[in-house]
């Protein structure tokens, strides 16, 4: 990690610590913030995490949530926490500008800033100090490991970081089943079980959260709002401002959706394109060597990881799917 042993020497006196994730938290940013808030709050610090947007309901149980600051909802309060920190985390995202607005005033600040991340291409500059890699599994890994540093030794964590941890592990490595799950991923696993990790409860309060309208919404999308272009191994979910009317959805209810089409036979790409406000949000998944991190990085305002990565789009849902068509052809065809 990069300058560890100047940042153990900050944190061995107590420190006013914000924690920021990324815009519509997923499993591993809100594990990750959420579980380092507990392991920080257990040595004394005073950390506060910050949320630059509504997170799933179904990562309420995760010690600590109750006590995030929405910037959404409360700007104030998180800009008086952020100007009063010695210390600030940004977790799972590697770029100031990808928390907008919050990077305005982050920008300004004059204390260290710490990086726990695996998205491929950092803006390393931004951060004195570092825990970067792209070969882990999740953010959730990198805390892990970033605990284990500042202990000398594999720790003895409270079942509030270890489900916090477990599920940024377990929905990043979509249930070790990608191509990011690696040996440690497994190890993580074994050494939490041990620690007592409550496989049912992480199921049940993770997974089995579906409401009767979320479910319907995916049997219409998978029906009626998926499009399958075989020619070009790529296929197209859309949500619509009516569906997200229609089917009540809140935060993280399109989870997990863009997967679909990559279970059918020769999909190598997979397209989640979601009315937001005047923008269109953009989900990419792929298999193999094809590289959407370098796509929605180059056509969209995004990046991510080379299997999974997201934008935008300021189009209509009609023309950013023949946009993306199109640059597909002319990229990939
Ligand atoms: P998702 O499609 O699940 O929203 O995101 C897939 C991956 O891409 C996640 O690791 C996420 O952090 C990243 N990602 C999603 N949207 C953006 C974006 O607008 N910019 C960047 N740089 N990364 C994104
Ligand atoms: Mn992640």
């Amino acid at each position: 990690m990069k300058n560890f042993d100047q940042l153990k020497n900050l944190l061995s006196s107590p420190k006013k610590i914000v924690i920021v994730t990324h815009p519509r938290p997923d499993g591993d940013a809100m594990g990750s913030s959420l579980g380092l808030y507990n392991y920080l709050r257990s040595k004394g610090h005073f950390p506060t995490v910050i949320l630059p947007t509504e997170y799933p309901d179904y990562f309420r149980w995760m010690r600590g949530t109750r006590k995030a600051i929405l910037y959404n909802r409360r700007k104030e309060d998180a800009d008086a926490e952020i100007n009063q920190a010695d210390l600030v985390f940004c977790l799972d995202f590697n770029a100031l500008k990808r928390v907008d607005p919050i990077h305005n005033v982050l920008e300004k600040l004059d204390v260290p800033f710490v990086l726990i991340d695996h998205h491929l291409e950092p803006e390393l500059d931004e951060f004195q100090f570092a825990l970067h890699s792209i070969k882990s599994s999740s953010t959730c890994e990198l805390v892990a490991d970033f605990i284990e540093l500042m202990e000398g030794e594999w720790p003895n964590l409270n079942k509030d970081i270890v489900h916090c941890l477990y599920t940024g592990l377990v929905t990043d490595t979509g249930n070790f089943q990608n191509g990011a799950t690696t040996t440690r991923s497994f190890e993580l696993a074994a050494k939490f079980m041990k620690l007592g990790l409550d496989l049912e409860f992480i199921r049940e309060n993770v997974f089995n959260t579906y409401k009767e309208k979320r479910i319907r919404f995916l049997g219409n999308a998978l029906l009626n709002r998926l499009v399958v272009v075989q020619q070009l191994k790529i296929a197209y979910i859309s949500v619509t401002k009516e569906d997200v009317r229609t089917y009540d959805l809140n935060a993280g209810d399109t989870e997990g959706l863009v997967n679909y089409p990559l279970t059918i036979k020769g999909i190598k790409v997979a397209v989640l394109l979601k009315e937001h406000g005047d923008i269109i949000k953009l989900s990419f998944r792929s298999k193999d060597d094809i590289s959407v991190n370098d796509f929605a990085r180059k056509y969209f305002q995004g990046g991510g990881h080379k299997n999974a990565a997201g934008g935008k789009s300021s189009k209509s849902l009609s023309a950013t799917i023949i946009e993306i068509t199109n640059l597909w052809k002319k990229e990939f065809a």
